[in-house]
């Protein structure tokens, strides 16, 4: 696995953050799939695409993902939404997740919303991230304290 940086970030050391990625990404995905990942972490600022962001991922070429994270979030709030787009990284790696159209591919995920409602809280994906990020964060806290 391959973990690089764009941009500056001067709350985090890159060390900790290429540690913590590489924690949370063997609590979603086997080791084989981990192995062949690349990701491009991005700390840039200023960009119009992000106004209302606090992350978002997408897939460059399959098993390489660009996430971007606001690099004026607190500390807390900047792993929190690293663990949020790792869980959608997750999904492009699996397949469950179009990374072109944002489709839900896995009839697993699709069952989390039966009402077919596009309202962000209930599209399966973000149900997902959300609903796993919290755990990520706790379980690398405690492992690493
Ligand atoms: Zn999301």
């Amino acid at each position: 696995m391959k973990v690089t940086f764009m941009g500056q970030n001067n709350k985090v050391k890159y060390s900790d953050y290429v540690k913590m990625t590489k924690y949370m990404l063997e609590l979603l995905l086997t080791p084989k799939e981990i192995n062949q990942l690349t990701v491009n972490l991005s700390f840039e600022r200023g960009n119009p695409d992000h106004v209302g962001k606090k992350g978002e991922t997408f897939e460059e070429e399959f098993g390489e993902y660009h996430i971007w994270i606001r690099p004026t979030m607190s500390i807390r709030e900047q792993i929190l939404t690293t663990a949020h787009e790792l869980v959608h990284v997750k999904q492009f790696v699996r397949k469950e997740l179009c990374p072109t159209t944002g489709k839900i591919l896995s009839r697993s995920l699709r069952k989390l919303n039966p009402t077919n409602s596009d309202d962000y809280f209930d599209n399966p994906s973000e149900i997902e991230a959300n609903g796993r990020a919290p755990g990520l964060v706790q379980r690398y806290m405690r492992n690493s304290s």
